[in-house]
């Protein structure tokens, strides 16, 4: 009854076109559904983007790199109707569209998830300022709905984002990663507080680009003893 009120009042915008879901009251519409691109197999056994040949293991971004998180999942290829939700998503307060992306992830990952069997679910932070500017993380929305749906805890200040990244224009890659992993700290005062033994951790995302992000999170993980890192997000850059 609140639900049907509630569409009345403020009715559900879809995330795909940005209008009212067509029939009311949907996540989504289902026309506009059938748009997005879910991540096909082949995939990478490292970052899950979608490789263009069956005995490619690995993309040619994870070739190159030695990402010490275990491995991960997205859903959807990051083009540009994904783009569009997103953006809307985290800087339109369309906070309401993670409910259709953590339907959509439970969906189709939520077997893949338990087998990570993680401990806790922790979103990538946002710097206070974005914090301010937007109202809310969009990855602690996220973590917060898989968390309940998966009957994982969240812990949302495990990691924190203190420093807002120096202008990267004039780094190398080596040094833009060193800048980005300064900008977080591990938060062992959120650990001490949740009073469990936390060995694998599952990082929440919007999306997975060249996954930077997730690996400077990933080693400040492990460095505080975390033993497996896992991370699950919206959407995956092309992986070739
Ligand atoms: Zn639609
Ligand atoms: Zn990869």
């Amino acid at each position: 009854m609140l639900n049907y009120i509630m569409d009345l009042v403020y009715p559900r915008r879809c995330p795909i076109c940005g209008d009212i879901a067509d029939p009311r009251g949907n996540l989504a519409c289902p026309p506009c559904k059938k748009r997005l691109k879910y991540v096909e197999e082949p995939k990478c056994k490292k970052c899950g983007k979608h490789v263009e040949f069956n005995e490619q293991e690995y993309c040619f971004d994870c070739v190159k790199k030695d990402h010490q998180y275990t491995y991960g999942i997205s859903l959807w290829e990051y083009d540009s109707t994904m783009r569009k939700s997103i953006s809307d998503f985290k800087y339109k307060s369309r906070r309401e569209y993670a409910d259709f992306y953590i339907e959509e992830i439970i969906k189709y990952y939520k077997e893949e998830i338990m087998i990570m069997s993680p401990d806790v679910l922790v979103p990538i932070p946002i710097h206070k300022s974005k914090l301010l500017d937007r109202g809310y993380n969009q990855a602690e929305v996220l973590c917060q709905g898989l968390s309940s749906k998966l009957g994982i805890p969240t812990i949302p200040n495990l990691l924190m984002r203190d420093k807002k990244t120096l202008p990267q224009k004039q780094l190398n890659d080596k040094e833009r990663f060193k800048n980005l992993q300064q900008a977080f700290s591990f938060n062992e005062k959120a650990r001490f507080k949740t009073n469990m033994s936390i060995n694998k951790v599952l990082l929440v995302d919007d999306i997975y680009t060249t996954g930077s992000t997730i690996e400077a999170c990933s080693r400040i993980l492990i460095k505080n003893g975390i033993s497996e890192v896992y991370f699950v997000s919206i959407c995956v850059g092309k992986g070739f």
